[in-house]
């Protein structure tokens, strides 16, 4: 276990919050805003759903005393959607409150298909209270383009991703090329139609298109990157005067999420055989 946390450490900050805080300051630093999250999902118990807001609230507190320059990112199955969308929209509330007092913008990561309306029913609800509400959409599922239309007329801010879940041929592409065009064809309706929204990819591909449509369409967005993942290309965009933010995840339970990880890039798998085979 010891060689596996060891590689998860290159995607995650680390198990405390302080770890999160002083992988974000070097994020800033380096010109990156941080996207920072707590790790953990699927409860469906009150209580790690409770913890987890006393989590996120001391988190914001602590970015904003110690000068971080970024945002949360919060998963609604660590907030109880399991159990229940209005008890998960009540346990967001407190965190949307505290990102509104400090001007910063409140992210929701989406998860799998299950969860995809709640997230858009709390997203909506959120956005009555706050203007500055993201919500992720995955263009792996079939249904984004008319989740795209509808978060765009609530002026939602959308991160746009592939999508991380593996879903039924129903319901998702499941080619690359069938997922890479829908991505595409997402990317155009952000730059024609929405604003401040989010790029997330490390596809080049992906990043050539969207620095194209930035050309014609000059239209305010930002791209964002996972922790650990293409670091000389975020450097190379700052530069070119781009905003890009680094999604920094923390928290014991990191297991899921580095499967994630390992599981979207099979080469992964191998180096991480290589590190410990080379110790
Ligand atoms: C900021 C951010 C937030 C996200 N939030 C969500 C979310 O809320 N819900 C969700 O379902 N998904 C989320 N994702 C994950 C996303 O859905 C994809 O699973 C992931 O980003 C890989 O897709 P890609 O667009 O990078 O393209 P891919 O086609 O997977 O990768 C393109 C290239 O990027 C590089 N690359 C990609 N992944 C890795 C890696 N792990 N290690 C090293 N190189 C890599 C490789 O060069 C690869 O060839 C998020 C991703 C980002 C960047």
């Amino acid at each position: 276990m010891g060689l596996v946390t060891r590689f998860a450490r290159q995607w995650v900050a680390g198990e405390t919050m302080a770890d999160a805080i002083r992988v974000a300051k070097e994020a800033n630093a380096r010109g990156l805003d941080a996207l920072v999250n707590h790790l953990g999902e699927h409860y469906r118990e009150k209580a790690p759903v409770e913890s987890t807001r006393r989590e996120y609230l001391s988190l914001l507190a602590t970015m904003q005393s110690e000068g971080v320059r970024g945002e949360v990112s919060i998963k609604p199955t660590q907030f109880g959607v399991l159990i229940d969308r209005a008890y998960a929209l009540s346990e967001m509330i407190p965190i949307l409150e505290a990102t509104k007092a400090l001007g910063r913008v409140l992210w929701l990561d989406m998860e799998s298909a299950h969860t995809t309306d709640d997230t858009i029913w709390i997203g909506e609800r959120l956005l009555d209270q706050y203007d500055r509400v993201g919500i992720c959409l995955q263009a792996n599922l079939k249904r984004t383009a008319d989740d795209l239309d509808r978060l765009l007329e609530a002026h939602a801010r959308v991160r746009l991703v592939k999508g991380a879940y593996q879903e039924t041929p129903d319901i998702a592409y499941r080619t690359r090329s069938e997922i890479d065009r829908a991505y595409l064809a997402h990317l155009e309706t952000l730059f024609t139609k929405g604003q401040d929204f989010a790029v997330a990819s490390h596809d080049g591909r992906m990043i050539e298109r969207a620095l194209a449509l930035a050309k014609v369409h000059p239209t305010p967005f930002e791209f964002a990157m996972l922790q650990g993942v293409r670091d000389p290309l975020k450097i190379e965009l700052v530069r070119s005067g781009h905003r890009v933010a680094e999604y920094i995840p923390y928290g014991p339970n990191w297991l899921p999420y580095f499967t994630r990880r390992l599981r979207e890039r099979p080469r992964n798998v191998i180096t991480m055989i290589r590190s410990f085979v080379s110790g």
